[in-house]
């Protein structure tokens, strides 16, 4: 008999899970708690080899398939002006383009939408399986794939604990025709860092919503890390334009205008700053959150998230990101005439 297997959580992650044991000959069912099919999460995804080895080894899909590609790495200086860059490839895709691909290859009647697991049970050969809407199921295996809040972790290792990591993250795109072609070509060719007080910036293109890689037609997914106390600045944050906190992320467009605004008040104390040499086009036209950017654009996907630590290894872009932002940290050290208030 084929072994059952029940994968916790329907995302990249679980997603996977299922497409290998079930090519492994599993009878594999998923249960995902959302009740509607999932939408873009995250947005951009450094693409590392892990990401992708399902889709090219077994799914026959190319790389060039569900990834932009960048040829450089660039820092900026406040100004927009180039302070550094060298050539680098990096592949990017979208959080979409990874699910959807996945999504296509697996058996949709086995990918259960609005199937919340709400408790398991071992004995000594199942699992037995509970779900929200009362019923339930064995399995020989459970998967728990079932994101950073984990019903799993929280039972199997009760000890281990996210704790938060000391900077959120405001992240978004931008649809690469909206913006001057002079920005489109400085973001299109790179991922794009800039090192400012107590934060630091990525951008750079992913697929569009359809899954476009063709420049000009996919979207520009930028990401600012910024540096927030824990307590009543953090809380203060965490709550959107509702009233209700949320302990992880705020969906797009949740984040008060009071927010928004402060990080436009950042951005322009820094943008002062850097007056004296600006003459970059990135300067002009940063693509950054304002207050104007609260609007809807076409793939706006504007949302702000707190990085939790947990304890796994997460091949996430922000943990790149963080690795060139020590190393861009390191460069500004040693640039002359750096201003220490606002790099
Ligand atoms: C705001 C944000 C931005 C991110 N940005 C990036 C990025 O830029 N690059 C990157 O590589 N990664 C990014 N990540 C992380 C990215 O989302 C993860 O790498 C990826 O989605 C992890 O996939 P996963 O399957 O492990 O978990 P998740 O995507 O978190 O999925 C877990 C799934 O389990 C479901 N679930 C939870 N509990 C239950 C339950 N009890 N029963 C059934 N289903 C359940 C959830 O509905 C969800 O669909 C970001 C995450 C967030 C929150």
């Amino acid at each position: 008999m084929m072994p059952r297997v029940a994968v916790m959580g329907g995302s990249v992650g679980g997603l996977t899970a299922a497409l290998v044991l079930r090519d492994a000959g599993c009878d594999v069912t998923v249960f995902e708690r959302s009740s509607a099919a999932l939408q873009a999460r995250g947005a951009g995804i450094a693409a590392l080899e892990a990401t992708l080895r399902y889709l090219t080894e077994r799914g026959g899909r190319q790389v060039a398939d569900v990834c932009s590609s960048t040829n450089w790495i660039r820092f900026l200086r406040a100004d927009g002006g180039v302070r550094h860059e060298q050539r680098h490839r990096y592949l990017f895709s979208s959080w979409n383009t990874i699910y959807r691909s996945l999504l296509g290859l697996f058996d949709p009647a086995r990918y259960l939408l609005g199937r919340e697991v709400t408790g398991f049970s071992p004995s000594a050969d199942s699992v037995r399986v509970t779900l929200a809407d009362g019923s339930a199921t064995d399995a020989d295996l459970l998967v728990c794939a079932d994101g950073v809040s984990s019903l799993g972790r929280a039972r199997l290792l009760p000890e281990v604990r996210p704790s938060y990591s000391g900077y959120v993250a405001w992240r978004g795109t931008v649809p690469e025709q909206a913006l001057p072609a002079t920005t489109r070509e400085r973001f299109g060719d790179a991922i794009t860092y800039q090192v400012l007080k107590d934060s630091h910036i990525l951008v750079y293109p992913i697929p569009g919503l359809d899954g476009a890689l063709t420049p000009g037609e996919r979207l520009v997914n930028f990401v600012w890390y910024v540096n927030v106390a824990e307590g009543g600045e953090l809380d203060d944050l965490m709550t959107g334009q509702d009233g209700i906190h949320r302990a992880v992320s705020l969906p797009p467009g949740a984040a008060r205008q009071s927010a928004v605004a402060a990080m436009a008040r950042r951005r322009a104390r820094c943008g002062r700053r850097g007056r004296a040499d600006r003459a970059g086009p990135v300067g002009a036209r940063p693509a950054r959150p304002r207050p104007g950017a609260a609007r809807p654009v076409p793939g706006d996907r504007r949302q702000l998230a707190v990085r939790r630590h947990v304890p796994a290894r997460r091949p996430t872009a922000h943990l790149r990101a963080l690795r060139a932002g020590k190393l861009a940290s390191r460069l500004l050290s040693h640039s002359p005439g750096r201003d220490p208030s606002c790099p």
